[in-house]
């Protein structure tokens, strides 16, 4: 019998690290995640398992932060690991423009000591999770992958750095396979409803903020700016449904083992471009609620429009969304009506 490929999957117990982590082992991965917690519930590793039914056993959890070198190297001396995906790191754009070291520690420090680890015990593939956020304020659309990049703030910031710094190792030593996914927008959740995002605080995300009016925790959405030169003045977005994005990854895990492959980039998205008001309004037909609006000025930093160029992706990966912003909305409200308050039971705030 063939062995299962091990991967690790740092940050798993998070957004799309537990969409990812199930569809691994729906694919017959031994799964192996590691996350401090930091911004996730243990209560997303015991659903994933719960959905994973069979397969639940490939899964092990440890509560661990990738900064912890010593607790690193034990997990790489008692487990070899075929490639890893990582997607632990801090993600709150205001956040990190407030407290731009605690990002560079977590996120940068967090991947040298991942890469180091990795470097010694001789696992070279690394699949990283990017964000369209490189493409800075993007001159025209779609943004394909030779875009000229730029950070507008400390997370972007970030993660140009440590798509740098693979770049950096690859042309050092081409025994090293990367794969840099830069991803658009996720919502959506597993249309179980036992898995979704559940943000600590007051969203910064549209969805999310939806999702909180929707359910009643905040009196209405705060439309960001209702001037931009688009459809209708709001701004657009690409959002793909995070169990597509989840299925991005199965398919750059297999490109890892292609032999041609070095250090590749790829844009996760749909290809479209939806307003905040069309988004608003196909929440509103999937759920039956009123989505109170109040319309202000523009975000800071915002930009206009973005979306994907999907073309390299589903050439190269054979890998292409499939859901549209209505099932999008539709496991969004399944995942909202049956966890209200996210992995809490109660409510706490
Ligand atoms: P998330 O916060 O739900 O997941 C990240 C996980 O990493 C969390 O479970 C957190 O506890 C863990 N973590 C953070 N720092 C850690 C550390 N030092 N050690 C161990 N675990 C740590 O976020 P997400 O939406 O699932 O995003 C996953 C990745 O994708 C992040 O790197 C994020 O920057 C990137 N990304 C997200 C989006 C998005 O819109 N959600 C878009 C583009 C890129
Ligand atoms: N947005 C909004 N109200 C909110 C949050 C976001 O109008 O409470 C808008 C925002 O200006 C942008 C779009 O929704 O045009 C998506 O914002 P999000 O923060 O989700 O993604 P990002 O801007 O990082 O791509």
């Amino acid at each position: 019998m063939e062995v299962p490929l091990c991967v690790l999957v740092t940050g798993g117990a998070g957004y799309i690290g537990s969409h990812t982590v199930l569809e691994l082992l729906l694919d017959g991965y031994k799964t192996v995640v590691v996350d401090n917690l930091n911004n996730s519930s243990e209560i997303a590793i015991a659903r994933v398992r719960q959905l994973a039914g069979d397969h639940a056993h490939n899964l092990s959890f440890y509560k661990m932060d990738i900064r912890d070198k010593p607790a690193l190297e034990q997990l790489f001396a008692s487990t070899k690991f075929d490639a890893v995906i990582h997607f632990a790191g801090l993600k709150a754009v205001g956040e990190s423009v407030e407290k731009p070291l605690m990002y560079f520690d977590n996120n940068i420090i967090g991947t040298i000591t991942l890469l180091e680890v990795m470097a010694a015990y001789g696992c070279n593939k690394l699949v990283f999770s990017s964000s369209a956020t490189v493409y800075g304020w993007p001159k025209e659309v779609p943004c394909t992958e030779e875009f000229p990049l730029s950070a507008a703030n400390p997370y972007g910031r970030t993660k140009l750095m440590i798509e740098d710094m693979c770049r950096d190792i690859f042309a050092s030593n081409s025994d090293w396979k990367f794969i840099l996914l830069r991803y658009f927008n996720p919502i959506g959740a597993h249309p179980s409803g036992l898995i979704g995002e559940d943000p600590h605080g007051i969203p910064n995300n549209l969805m999310p903020f939806i999702q909180q009016v929707a359910v009643g925790r905040q009196p209405a959405l705060k439309v960001f700016g209702t001037d931009y030169s688009t459809k209708d003045g709001t701004g657009v977005r690409d959002y793909i449904h995070v169990v597509d994005l989840a299925n991005g990854h199965i398919a750059a895990l297999k490109k890892l083992f292609d032999p041609t492959i070095g250090c590749e980039v790829y844009n996760l998205g749909t290809g479209k471009g939806t307003s905040v008001l069309e988004l608003v309004s196909a929440f509103e037909k999937a759920s039956g609620k009123k989505i109170p609006l109040v319309k202000t000025g523009r975000r800071p930093g915002d930009a206009e429009i973005v979306y994907a160029s999907t073309a390299k992706a589903e050439r190269e990966l054979n890998w292409k969304a499939e859901h549209g912003i209505e099932d999008m909305c539709r496991d969004q409200w399944i995942w909202a009506c049956n966890n209200p308050y996210g992995y809490q039971t109660e409510k706490t705030q």
